[in-house]
């Protein structure tokens, strides 16, 4: 099935070709591992992954997934430093007298933490052909450097080296390509050293930032020039794509804030230094809010994963919740969101397992079934039509009432599915376990009732509830089951 996806690019859906035939190079900005990351982040990585999973299941190519660990950065750096409250000195051990260890310290515990997070939001570590560290990558950014330097698109102020955005301007090159930046606004040889800055901000942004004491550094050598310094933010990303994926490669994703600076920069970059456009599609996911508000940490809505696990929630219905709605308009995330996300799960869940056990004449179409969930999911990631035309079936066609036929395909359509949304288990329903001490209080509890002492009766079942279980009575006996919400 052809794919087709909205490329920032064109600013229009674009029928998905891939440079080279069955095979997909797709490179997602990833984490900055200074502090845990938080739900927004996550959404940006769910989008990337149901990308990659329908790319792979629906459109049947080989994907190879590069997302970097962004471990120096103008945050990582200021985390790192003595007295920064992101050290868990249990975790990452005391401070030490070098900042390179001390930013390896701080990064690899929230690279860890990182790892953990998306496992547990089911993206999975094998889909990934790289997830490289970008200071893994300083000689590839040095040698970036250089040839934009070579090439007359860099200069030398202060010890650090700037990208001439005034030079790429009058020579016609493109700047602004994937969000509109008022260049009239620009003023010649204003220069920006953070690694994040408003579109007001348009000027020559660092490639190269001179040492600073207390900071880690490593030396460029530029022309005859030794510069000891450490790499800004966007050409970590281009050296990095440049050298594991080759460039171009076919898609670049990241959330919607990432189009400016960053891409824009490292599209400049790579194409001053390597001669070369960086990617054909651009996707950008939108933002997630909560509660109707953005995220911040003065509004205490500021959540990471361990956050909603501590509250209660199961990771995969916040997959399932993230996954349901469209990845170009704004998610609102609310709590009873996810309690909607998991009630619908489970009601997918239960008509899985119901196919395993029993079955009626009714024949159905799981071909035209296929044909539309999996045709929404090509058209630009269309989740809400795709799971919308997945209800419908399911609403018109019982489990139960089906025959043997139409109920093996329809597992062997989940089972493909799920390879995309990935919350399911396709398979008969398990057998309960129901814990020995349930059992012993039902049975205290039964015994209660047979002695007419219907309060303690009573009390026992509360507590049984309390624990999670439901006692149904029989006249002759009862059953224990685990209480659904
Ligand atoms: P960062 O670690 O800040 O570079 O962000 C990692 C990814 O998360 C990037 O692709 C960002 O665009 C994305 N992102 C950051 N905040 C949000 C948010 N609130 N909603 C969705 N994506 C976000
Ligand atoms: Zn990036």
């Amino acid at each position: 099935m052809e794919i087709h996806l909205y490329n920032t690019l064109s600013r229009q859906i674009e029928r998905f070709e891939p440079i080279e035939a069955g095979r997909v190079r797709m490179y997602s900005c990833g984490p900055t591992v200074y502090n845990h990351v938080h739900i927004g982040n996550l959404r940006a990585f769910l989008c990337a992954d149901l990308l990659q999973r329908v790319l792979r299941v629906i459109g049947g190519y080989h994907v190879q997934w590069v997302m970097n660990i962004t471990d120096i950065d103008d945050k990582t750096i200021r985390d790192s430093q003595p007295g920064s409250p992101a050290w868990n000195a249990e975790a990452m051990g005391p401070q030490t007298d070098d900042p390179q260890e001390n930013l390896r310290r701080l990064t690899r515990y929230y690279e860890q933490v990182f790892l953990r997070d998306i496992e547990a939001i089911g993206i999975r570590r094998d889909d990934f052909f790289a997830m490289p560290r970008a200071t893994d990558y300083i000689p590839a950014m040095m040698e970036l450097i250089r040839l934009i330097w070579q090439n007359g698109y860099a200069y030398v102020a202060g010890g650090s080296v700037y990208f001439d955005l005034s030079r790429w301007i009058e020579q016609q090159h493109p700047y602004g390509v994937l969000f509109t930046v008022d260049l009239e606004r620009f003023i010649a040889g204003a220069r920006i050293d953070a690694d994040q800055y408003e579109r007001d901000e348009v000027s020559d942004f660092v490639l190269w930032k001179a040492r600073k004491e207390g900071e880690p550094w490593w030396v460029l050598e530029l022309g005859g020039q030794l510069l000891p310094g450490r790499p800004g933010w966007h050409i970590e990303c281009s050296a990095m794509g440049h050298e594991l994926l080759g460039l171009p490669f076919d898609i670049h994703t990241g959330g919607v804030d990432l189009r400016f600076p960053h891409h824009e920069d490292e599209i400049a970059q790579s194409a001053a230094g390597y001669g070369c456009i960086t990617a054909r599609y651009w996707v950008h996911n939108e933002f997630l809010e909560v509660e109707g508000e953005k995220m911040s940490k003065s509004l205490g809505n500021f959540y990471t994963l361990s956050d909603l696990i501590e509250r209660g929630l199961d990771p995969l219905d916040v997959r399932y919740a993230i996954l349901s709605a469209h990845y170009q308009s704004v998610y609102n995330f609310t709590f009873e969101g996810v309690a909607a996300a998991r009630r619908a799960r489970r009601r997918v869940q239960e008509y899985i397992y119901q196919l395993f056990e029993h079955s009626g004449r009714q024949a159905c179409d799981v071909e035209a079934l296929e044909h539309a969930v999996f045709g929404h999911l090509a058209d630009n990631l269309h989740t809400p039509k795709a799971l919308a035309a997945l209800f419908t079936f399911l609403g018109e066609h019982p489990a139960a009432t089906l025959e043997k036929n139409s109920q093996r395909a329809l597992v062997d359509f989940f089972e493909r599915l799920n390879r995309i949304i990935g919350v399911w288990q396709i398979g008969e329903r398990p057998p309960v376990v129901i814990p020995e001490r349930i059992r012993q209080l039902a049975e205290e509890r039964w015994r209660a009732r047979l002695q007419r002492d219907f309060a303690r009766a009573d009390a026992l079942r509360q507590q049984i509830a309390a624990e999670g279980y439901i006692v149904r009575d029989r006249t002759d006996g009862y059953d224990i089951v685990p209480h659904e919400e």
